[in-house]
């Protein structure tokens, strides 16, 4: 029986085996992509705003002069992934570290001289290269940061004033590899299409699926008709990559890195999927003042979500005890991790769709960062009780 989702398979892996065409053609010309771009042939053309190419990222990164970039890793692509500091990153390494420190007499001898700097945020973009809002978001506010005014040409004073009286960390892009073989978005898309592009295809045209992707490790390259933006180029899925002793990804590594050298205070890990934006209820993972803190910031954030009329479902934290990149910062700096999902706006698995404008799509995090700001301001982000 020919149904409309047997129609929509058969597109995707007519598209896919064009896709591998691409591929054999972009081998014998770049020694970077195993797997082309996937090219979604209605997608609506996006705003001059939403600049998340690999090379839009490179080049807005290399041209920051009120803050710093640093290259932080390479990826197995060959891509730099940057971090852009704001504030005052001058200081000495910490004589211990957070593990060591928390255990000992003196908690300055991993914090330092916490009188002596504000607050410290870290914002990662795109740990999962196929979810371009969170990139979206991250390079407007470099913009924003640098010249006043995002890619639209409008000022936040609000972000900036809050901005001021914080360290910022901001990595537009973690997953270089992913991103440069994913869409430009998915908005008004079907669920097929955006799950094809986000967890990829097996060679057999089924599709590999979220749940489905966390059965390897990496995912086999060789085994999929295209592997999606989620893992890196070596197939790894980074939000995974956290088994001490053995973590498999330059981006990854580099990250925690950073955590612990700049002691963390809140690490905002931005992710997008096909529900309207939310955070993520908080790990019991993490230590249990940290958890608190953070079940607050839940409440805040998902609050601000709603009030700014980007979603109208309530979210309760029952609370999980899942284990991924956003627990880290615990262990690295004892800092606060919260998870992002943003919206891609496209359809979900049962039909739905939330009609939203790009500015939406990347708004939740210019929102949970303001609110993360302003709250930091009352209560320190870390309570780090030792
Ligand atoms: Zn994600």
């Amino acid at each position: 029986m020919v149904t409309e989702k047997n129609i929509m398979n058969i597109r995707i892996i007519k598209k896919i085996y064009f896709c591998c065409l691409l591929s054999v053609l972009a081998a014998c010309t770049s020694q970077t992509s195993r797997f082309a771009p996937y090219v979604i042939d209605d997608l609506e053309p996006r705003p001059e705003f939403w600049k998340v190419r690999t090379a839009e990222i490179m080049s807005i990164c290399e041209s920051v002069e009120v803050g710093r970039y640093e290259k932080i890793a390479t990826t197995p692509l060959g891509y730099p992934v940057y971090a852009v500091f704001y504030g005052d990153f001058s200081e000495e390494a910490p004589q211990s570290n957070w593990s060591a420190g928390n255990s000992s007499n003196k908690s300055s001898s991993y914090l330092g001289d916490v009188s002596s700097r504000p607050q410290t945020i870290m914002f990662a973009a795109g740990i999962h290269g196929s979810e371009p809002e969170s990139v979206a978001a991250a390079v407007n506010m470099i913009s924003l940061l640098e010249t006043g005014k995002d890619l639209k040409g409008e000022t936040d004073e609000d972000f900036l004033q809050l901005a001021s009286q914080y360290r910022l960390i901001i990595l537009p892009c973690v997953n270089m590899d992913g991103r440069s073989i994913s869409p430009d978005h998915f908005r008004g898309q079907p669920y097929e299409v955006f799950r094809a592009c986000s967890q990829g295809v097996w060679k057999d045209g089924s599709l590999v699926g979220w749940r489905g992707s966390k059965e390897h490790f990496p995912l086999p390259l060789d085994e999929v008709a295209y592997p999606g933006g989620y893992p890196n180029g070596d197939g790894y899925n980074i939000q995974h990559d956290v088994t001490p002793g053995d973590m498999r990804t330059q981006e990854a590594k580099a990250i925690c890195r950073l955590m612990a050298r700049w002691r963390v205070d809140c690490f905002l890990n931005g992710h997008s999927c096909e529900y309207e934006p939310f955070i993520v209820q908080p790990s019991y993972v993490d230590d249990k003042q940290n958890y608190e803190r953070a079940s607050e910031l839940f409440e805040l954030l998902n609050a601000e979500f709603r009030q700014a009329g980007l979603t109208s479902k309530v979210r309760k934290n029952t609370g999980r005890n899942t284990l991924n990149l956003t627990n880290l910062v615990t262990w690295c700096s004892g800092g606060v991790g919260l998870t992002l999902e943003c919206y891609h706006g496209c359809y979900t698995k049962s039909g739905k769709i939330h009609e939203c404008t790009f500015s939406q799509l990347m708004a939740p995090a210019f929102i949970s960062l303001k609110t993360i700001m302003k709250e930091g301001l009352v209560e320190p982000l870390a309570p780090r009780n030792l």
